[in-house]
C-alpha cells in the first residue's frame, strides 16, 4: 500500500513512522522550505506520551525536556503576584518540550522521504486510487492521501471545500530569543504577565535561549501584516522584561503568529482521503493537548489501517469513531479554559492568583495535574501493540 502524507509535523511524522513499519510505502510533502525547528514550548503528556513510549522515544524526549520547576504570575515590575512551586523535575508525567524538538525526535526515526517546499495542488480519486498533483509539478498515484497539514489544511480544502476553523477570539505569537541576561532574569520557571485580554509568558531554555508566548484577545481574526510591530504596540507598555524582549523580536517565520482556532468537522475522511491532527481535530492551545492528540490519532489511524488493509474505507470510519468523542471532550475543556489562561476581566486575574496560591498548599499541585490530564485516558489500549520501535 502507498500513502502520501501532506504535512511533516507531529501527526504526519508519527503516522509515517507507524505505516512504514507495517510495510507501507510512504512519502511526505511539507510546505516549509526546511525542517521547522524551535517554535513554542508545549506540555506533552497523556495519550501522546503513551504512544511515544511505544515508539521507544521516551528517553530522548526526557533528555530534550525543559523542566519547569515553578509557574509564576508577575506584575509590571516583575514582582510575583502568585506562584506554584512544582519541584525540581517539574510536574510528574508532563514533559515540557519545544514543538520542534518533539517533531525532530520523531523525524529521526522516520525513513520515508520528505519533500520540503512542496504541497498538494490537486487531488482526484476513483474509489481505489488517488491521483495527486504536487506544487512542484510532479504527480503521484497512491492508495491513501493524508492531510496532516495543520488547521489551515490544503488537503481539507480539496476534499471538503471551505471549512472555516472556529475562531476562539484570540491571536497568538511565539518565538525563541537568544539573550543571556533576559534568560537569567526569567530562569527555569514559567513566568507570565496578564492584563485583561493580554498574556505574555517566558521560560529560559538554557543555552541563553528564552521561549516566549504572547496571547491577545482580538474579536477580528484578521492577522496583522507586521506581527512584530503589533506585539510592540499591544505589549510594549506592560513592563517586566517585555520592552527588552520586544526590541529583539524577530520577524516571521522565526516569529510564529496565528489565530487560535478549533476545527470541528462531521467527517474526517472522503473516499481514500483522510485528515489527521489539527487539520480535522485542532483543540487549540487553550486545551494544551493538541500534540498529544495528534500522536494518539496517528497511532489509531495506523492501527486501523494496518489491521484491515483490504478495507481502508471501514478503517477510516473506525478511526474517526475512536478519536472523535475524546476530541470533542478536549475541545470543550479548551473553550472553558480560555477565561483562565487569558482572563478578560481583572476580577478573574485576582481569582486566578488566589486559586494558584491555594494550589501551592500541600497536595495542591494535583489540581494542576488533573486539569492537564482532561480527556484521552483510555485512548491507547494497554496491551495493544501492532508495531515495535526498531
Ligand atoms: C502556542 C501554542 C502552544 C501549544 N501548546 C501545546 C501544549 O502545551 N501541548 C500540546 O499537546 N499541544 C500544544 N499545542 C498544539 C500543538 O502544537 C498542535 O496541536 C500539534 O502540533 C498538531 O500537530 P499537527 O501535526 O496536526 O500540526 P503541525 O504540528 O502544525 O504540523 C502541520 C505541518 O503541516 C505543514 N503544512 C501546513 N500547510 C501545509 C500545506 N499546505 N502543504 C504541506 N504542508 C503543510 C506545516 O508546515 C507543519 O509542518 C500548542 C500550539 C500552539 C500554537
Amino acid at each position: 500500500m502507498k500513502a502520501l502524507i501532506c504535512g511533516a509535523g507531529i501527526a504526519g511524522l508519527t503516522l509515517a513512522w507507524h505505516l512504514e513499519r507495517a510495510g507501507w510505502e510512504v512519502e511526505l510533502v511539507e510546505r516549509a522550505e526546511a525542517f521547522r525547528e524551535g517554535g513554542y514550548l508545549i506540555d506533552f503528556y497523556g495519550a501522546g506520551l503513551v504512544v511515544a513510549e511505544r515508539m521507544g522515544l521516551r528517553e530522548r524526549l526526557t533528555e530534550a525536556r525543559h523542566p519547569v520547576d515553578e509557574v509564576r504570575y508577575v506584575d509590571g515590575s516583575g514582582r510575583p503576584r502568585s506562584r506554584l512551586k512544582l519541584g525540581a523535575g517539574g510536574l510528574e508525567g508532563v514533559l515540557s518540550l519545544l514543538r520542534g524538538d518533539l517533531a525532530r525526535i520523531i523525524a529521526d526515526d522516520v525513513r520515508a522521504p520528505v519533500t520540503y517546499g512542496t504541497s498538494v495542488e490537486a487531488a482526484e480519486q476513483d474509489g481505489r486510487r488517488v491521483s495527486v498533483r504536487l506544487t512542484d509539478g510532479t504527480s503521484r498515484e497512491v492508495d491513501l492521501l493524508v492531510g496532516a497539514d495543520g488547521a489551515r489544511s490544503r488537503v481539507r480544502e480539496l476534499a471538503f471545500g471551505d471549512v472555516a476553523p472556529r475562531y476562539l477570539g484570540h491571536q497568538v505569537a511565539a518565538c525563541v530569543l537568544t539573550d543571556a541576561e533576559l534568560s537569567r532574569r526569567v530562569g527555569v520557571r514559567y513566568q507570565m504577565l496578564t492584563e485583561p485580554g493580554l498574556m505574555a509568558g517566558a521560560y529560559a531554555l538554557g543555552d541563553d535561549r528564552l521561549a516566549l508566548l504572547f496571547l491577545r484577545r482580538e474579536p477580528d481574526p484578521e492577522l496583522p501584516a507586521d506581527p512584530a510591530a503589533a506585539l510592540r504596540r499591544h505589549f510594549g507598555h506592560l513592563g517586566w522584561i517585555l520592552p527588552d524582549v520586544l526590541a529583539r523580536c524577530p520577524e516571521p517565520p522565526a516569529l510564529y503568529h496565528d489565530t487560535v482556532t478549533q476545527v470541528v468537522m462531521e467527517r474526517w475522511h472522503r473516499g481514500r482521503i483522510v485528515l489527521l491532527g489539527d487539520s480535522c481535530q485542532a483543540v487549540s492551545l487553550f486545551a494544551g493537548h493538541g500534540a498529544s492528540m495528534a500522536m494518539a490519532a496517528a497511532w489509531i489511524l495506523a492501527d486501523e489501517l494496518t489491521s484491515d488493509a483490504m478495507d481502508p474505507a471501514s478503517a477510516l470510519v473506525r478511526y474517526q469513531a475512536r478519536m472523535e468523542p475524546v476530541i470533542s471532550e478536549v475541545q470543550r475543556f479548551g473553550r472553558r479554559f480560555i477565561q483562565w489562561m487569558a482572563p478578560s476581566h481583572r476580577w478573574r486575574i485576582v481569582a486566578r492568583d488566589l486559586i494558584l496560591r491555594l494550589a501551592g498548599l500541600p497536595g495542591g499541585e494535583r489540581l494542576f495535574v488533573n486539569a492537564l490530564s482532561q480527556g484521552g485516558h483510555n485512548l491507547i489500549p494497554p496491551q495493544h501493540t501492532t508495531v515495535s520501535p526498531s
